[in-house]
């Protein structure tokens, strides 16, 4: 855990949440500010920054959080209409909180997959 991470604080219970999902590896919660008519953040118990963060021992774990994800894609009931997942790395890809974290947003098309860069 890490002590300033408000995910950690989140995985801790020190912070509530809307919890959809939980297991030993992942938990996952609805967005405090959600995007879409769905959107919610699936999210590895242990702190890891970012998926630069993530080591090839650690590969077996990203491989839970990504089925867990369809999972709560299921659950949520936007797997058969669709849904976009996302991971911002970094500042151009618009991390702001630095604990790693896949999006689903769905309930609604979704739109362009990016804003066009010029
Ligand atoms: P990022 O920009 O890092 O990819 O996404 C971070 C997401 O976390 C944002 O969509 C933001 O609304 C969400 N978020 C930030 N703080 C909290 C919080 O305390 N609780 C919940 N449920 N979501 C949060
Ligand atoms: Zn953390």
């Amino acid at each position: 855990m890490s002590n300033d991470c408000i995910f950690c604080k989140i995985v801790a219970g020190q912070i509530p949440a809307k919890k959809i999902y939980e297991d030993d590896v992942v938990l996952a919660f609805h967005d405090i500010q959600p995007q879409a008519p769905v959107h919610a953040l699936v999210i590895p118990k242990r702190h890891m920054v970012c998926l630069d963060d993530l080591t090839p021992e650690e590969r077996l774990q990203a491989g839970t959080l990504l089925e867990r994800t369809a999972h709560v894609a299921r659950e949520l009931g936007v797997a058969q209409t669709g849904y976009r997942t996302l991971i911002n790395t970094r500042g151009h890809g618009g991390q702001e909180v630095d604990h790693l974290h896949i999006h689903i947003l769905g309930g609604a098309a979704i739109g362009p997959m990016v804003c066009r860069h010029r």
